[in-house]
């Protein structure tokens, strides 16, 4: 992704309980269409990858949840707001992008830059949606491919 990073965004979940700091942020995303981004978003996944996410208030209303082996969600408690995801430290050696943040809640704190360039899980998108405008479509075993290229990288 060659954006240029933002070095710091301050973010709040939908209730205000949780703040969030972001760091190394890339204004340039993907849109994820898979299976568990449907479920959990009722749509596909918009994600800002970042260096770094440090919860500086309401962790006692953060919850985690595991959808795969890969990575952890964040979400709040109280209003349900999806925050981010984490990529297990042990999976993901590259030291850029280990954080996935919420497009729609980085937005609302004043990042207004965002460009979709890519879309993942192609294959895995329903029907009754798609987005205008050209850009990467890559299927899951191409994007696990890449990621897993990723992951190997010191
Ligand atoms: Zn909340
Ligand atoms: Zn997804």
């Amino acid at each position: 992704m060659a954006s240029q990073r933002i070095p710091k965004v301050t973010a709040k979940c939908r209730c205000k309980k949780v703040v969030l700091e972001i760091y190394e942020l890339d204004p340039g995303f993907a849109a994820c269409h898979c299976s568990t981004c449907q479920f959990m978003h009722s749509g596909p996944g918009f994600g800002g990858s970042c260096n770094n996410v440090k919860i500086v208030q309401g962790t006692e209303v953060v919850k985690k949840y595991n959808p795969s082996a890969w990575a952890t969600w964040h979400f709040c408690a109280t209003c349900g707001t999806r925050l981010h995801y984490e990529f297990d430290k042990k999976l993901w050696k590259n030291k850029h992008n280990r954080f996935v943040v919420s497009v729609g809640l980085l937005y609302e704190a004043g990042v207004k830059n965002f460009k979709m360039i890519e879309e993942v899980s192609y294959d895995e998108k329903p029907p009754y949606y798609c987005f205008a405008g050209q850009r990467p479509k890559l299927t899951t075993s191409q994007t696990y491919a890449l990621y897993a290229f990723d992951s190997q990288q010191p």
